[in-house]
């Protein structure tokens, strides 16, 4: 082990890995960001490119990438359906051969590996809420498969060669997750819900509503990456990070209405293919080997995100066409 641990973030210009990346040199570490900007931006890491102890690279982990390392976190692939919905078959092989890819690199460095799976390898549960023993009720030839099949596919490489070659693993079933620099137009809930009401827009709510998500705010999520990743060698996981408290998207669209002193009306839109009904994380494991539970609520954690889109919206309204 190096004086600083070299920690490689893959996806780390997204959403949650530029997160990560901040987290990760607070904490003294030697951070390599790679990310292609499929769905990243250049300014989520600006602020980091002149750290010492940060570098970027320019890769697609479907291609093979040689560097040393001792701490991986693969989160690069789409998050949002629109996104991963785009190019269908690049999501599956940025699942699939990214996977390969990144073993192969933890094999040959002895680094160990995280995960970045989801609560989509549970589809459309029939047990609720869920654990992580479910295996799940997944369409494989649905519009979602490209990303639930291609995160179980990857669960499956890293169980293989965790068994095989002895890898360190860490696979975390990420339940949805929420914060500042979420895409404008990425067609999340929170994202599109937020954009519409801060811009007197009428909020699309698809179905009737009712379906579930379960929350959780970024800053919590990024605690529990860090805190399974250096956990004991035999927590492998799967394990399930979220916050367990469960909301009806009506809620959210009266919440976001609420808190933002919006106009905005509800209005109803057909609700899309193989949309989960409800999610719920059961997060007994992640307290109990992690000492980790959610600190931030919905009504905390939802202000600060209008302020980061208001900001957006103010300086670069180009951003959220
Ligand atoms: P995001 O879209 O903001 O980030 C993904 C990053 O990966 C982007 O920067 C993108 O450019 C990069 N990327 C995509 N394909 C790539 C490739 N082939 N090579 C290199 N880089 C590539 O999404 P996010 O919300 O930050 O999600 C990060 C990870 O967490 C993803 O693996 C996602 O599946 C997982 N996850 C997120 C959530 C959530 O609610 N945010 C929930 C479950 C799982
Ligand atoms: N949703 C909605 N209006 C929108 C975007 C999403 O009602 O403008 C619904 C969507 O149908 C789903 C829920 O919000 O039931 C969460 O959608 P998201 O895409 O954020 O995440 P996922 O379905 O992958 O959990």
């Amino acid at each position: 082990m190096h004086l600083r641990p070299r920690v490689l973030v893959t996806g780390g210009a997204g959403f949650l890995g530029s997160h990560l990346c901040e987290r990760l040199l607070a904490d003294g570490s030697d951070v390599l960001c790679v990310d292609n900007f499929f769905t990243g931006a250049k300014d989520h890491i600006a602020p980091m490119l002149t750290h010492p102890h940060f570098e970027f690279m320019r890769h697609d982990v479907t291609f093979p990438l040689y560097v040393e390392m001792d701490q991986i976190y693969n989160l690069a692939c789409p998050a949002s359906p629109v996104h991963y919905q785009f190019d269908p078959v690049q999501t599956t092989k940025t699942s699939v051969h990214g996977a390969i890819n990144l073993l192969g690199l933890a094999k040959r460095t002895k680094a160990r590996i995280f995960q970045a799976s989801t609560s989509e390898v549970y589809g459309d549960p029939e047990v609720h809420p869920q654990p992580e023993e479910y295996w799940g009720n997944v369409n494989p030839i649905g519009i979602r498969s490209c990303y639930d099949e291609g995160k179980r596919c990857a669960e499956t490489l890293f169980f293989d060669y965790h068994r095989q070659h002895r890898l360190q693993i860490k696979v975390a079933r990420i339940f949805n997750t929420y914060g500042p620099r979420m895409h404008p137009n990425d067609g999340r809930v929170v994202s599109n819900f937020i954009v519409q009401a801060l811009r007197g827009e009428n909020i699309t709510l698809f179905g009737d509503g009712t379906q579930t998500r379960s929350f959780c705010y970024v800053d919590d999520m990024i605690e529990a990456f860090v805190r399974f990743m250096n956990s004991p060698a035999d927590l492998t996981g799967p394990i399930n990070l979220g916050n367990p408290k469960e909301t009806t998207i009506s809620e959210l669209a009266e919440k976001v209405i609420r808190l933002t002193g919006s106009c905005s009306r509800i209005v109803f839109r057909d609700l899309p293919a193989d949309d989960p009904r409800k999610r719920q994380p059961n997060i007994a494991k992640a307290k109990e080997h992690l000492d980790w539970a959610p600190s931030i609520e919905l009504d905390d954690g939802l202000p600060r995100t209008i302020d980061y889109f208001r900001k957006l919206l103010t300086d670069r309204p180009h951003l959220c066409q």
